[in-house]
Order: C-alpha cells, then structure tokens, then sequence
C-alpha cells in the first residue's frame, strides 16, 4: 500500500507540473514580440495542438534564453551555408 501510495502523489506532481506548463504554453494568435516562439509541436500535428514555449523572450531575439541557447546551438555556425 506504501508503493501505490508513493506512486500516487508521483502522479499528482508530475499533473500539476504539466499543468503549469501547459500554462505558459501559447498558440500562434497569442504570440507577441514578448513571447518565446519555439515551437513545441511535431510537423504532423494538427494546427490546434501547436504550441509555442511562451516564456518571456530576450529583447531582440525571438526566444526565451533557453531556446535561444538551442537556436544559436544547432544555427548560425561559423560557415554554415544556412
Ligand atoms: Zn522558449
């Protein structure tokens, strides 16, 4: 009863910590020039499950300093032909 009581409060955790996220999640409509527009979606879902991040974004960059870090990881590198 120990474990199914653990596992229980585990669940509890992990909803109310999708549910905070979801909250800071955005769709298209409700991105701004303050709003981290990474996309947290798959290609194939469809256009009402897209999600962006929505944290607040660097001024001057369109992401949050998190998604930045990721954007200027994976683009921008020196010679690359993008
Ligand atoms: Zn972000």
């Amino acid at each position: 009863m120990h474990e199914a009581a653990e596992l229980d409060e585990w669940g509890r955790q992990r909803a109310r910590i999708e549910d905070e996220r979801r909250s800071t999640l955005v769709d298209f409509m409700e991105l701004n020039d303050r709003t981290c527009r990474w996309p947290l979606f798959e290609g194939h879902e469809p256009f009402y499950e897209k999600l962006y991040c929505g944290a607040r974004s660097i001024p001057g960059s369109p992401y949050c300093p998190a998604h930045a870090g990721q954007a200027y990881g994976v683009r921008g590198r020196p010679g690359s032909a993008d």
